[in-house]
């Protein structure tokens, strides 16, 4: 029997293939609209508050309106874990300004769309965590409000396909020489002095829940953070490297075109981190 998932949109949970939103949706045809991606884990919510926060930051810079509350997102969230008996895995929440007939600047009186749905992941015993990534680096072609979490992801599709063809799984972008982040998550390196070294917030790039909970997590422990650009160069002879997200928690990266960071194996840093990250979360679950 084929398995179909409960999904919300717009207040309604209805079966997968039941869900329904409009073709005119400015979602669909400008990209007008944001997300965010909450991790799941023992079916509880990972650094939702500070998912919520960046949501209404995106739709505050965007001039959408927020559509429920977060205390209503939360219980949404609850109710699709509940519906879906979803143990492990993320919940995609997505919000675009609306459906009106095709013109560029903002409707009056669209009402923004929401939906919001489930995938299954292991990420305690996410394999790529024990085995590290392989990236390759390709130049950054984004729009410059990288902060903002919109849904056009055109550049990192193009990104993470390149990565693959090239027997890798993922890309770190760069900019002027400079690595700004990883196509779907930020970047770093540990360097021969234990400094971890990660590009300081600014419009670059996207301001990670799970970069502010790590770099909280290495200051605590007396870890030292030094927040500015790095090149590919730096990065290739660091000690190690490493990034961070939502669906990834903190990954190792052993390889950046085809060379080796440090002995090519996932470095102590990295490892320390993810377990901190996880103990963490798994301690203030929502
Ligand atoms: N940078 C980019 C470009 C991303 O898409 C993501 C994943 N959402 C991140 C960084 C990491 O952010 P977070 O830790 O909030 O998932």
């Amino acid at each position: 029997m084929m398995m179909t998932r409960t999904v919300y949109v717009n207040g309604q949970y209805v079966p997968e293939n039941e869900a329904t939103i409009s073709i005119f949706d400015r979602g669909f045809t400008f990209a007008d609209g944001v997300y965010e991606v909450t991790s799941v884990i023992k079916g509880g919510l990972v650094d939702f508050d500070g998912h919520m926060a960046r949501l209404k930051r995106s739709l505050r810079e965007l001039s959408i309106a927020l559509p429920h509350s977060i205390e209503e997102s939360k219980n949404a969230h609850h109710q699709l874990v509940t519906l879906t008996k979803l143990d492990e895995g993320v919940i995609y929440l997505q919000i675009s300004r609306g459906a009106s007939d095709r013109d560029f600047p903002f409707p009056d009186g669209a009402m923004p769309t929401m939906i919001m749905f489930t995938q299954e992941k292991s990420l305690i015993d996410a394999p790529a965590a024990k085995t590290g990534i392989k990236v390759i680096s390709v130049e950054d072609i984004r729009w410059a409000r990288r902060d903002i979490k919109s849904v056009g992801l055109l550049a990192p599709v193009l990104a993470k396909q390149a990565a693959k063809e090239a027997g890798c799984q993922d890309a770190w972008l760069y900019q002027d020489g400079y690595v700004t982040e990883g196509s779907s998550n930020n970047a770093y390196i540990v360097t021969e002095d234990d400094v971890i070294v990660t590009r300081q917030l600014s419009n670059d790039i996207l301001h990670g829940i799970t970069r502010h909970a790590v770099l909280d997590l290495a200051r605590e422990k007396g870890m030292t953070i030094e927040e500015r650009p790095f090149t590919i160069d730096e990065a290739l002879n660091a000690k190690e490297a490493f990034v961070t997200s939502a669906s990834t928690f903190v990954y190792p990266v052993i390889e950046i075109d085809q060379q080796s960071i440090g002995n090519g194996t996932p470095g102590p840093v990295a490892t320390r981190l993810r377990e901190l990250y996880i103990e963490n979360a798994l301690a203030n679950l929502s």
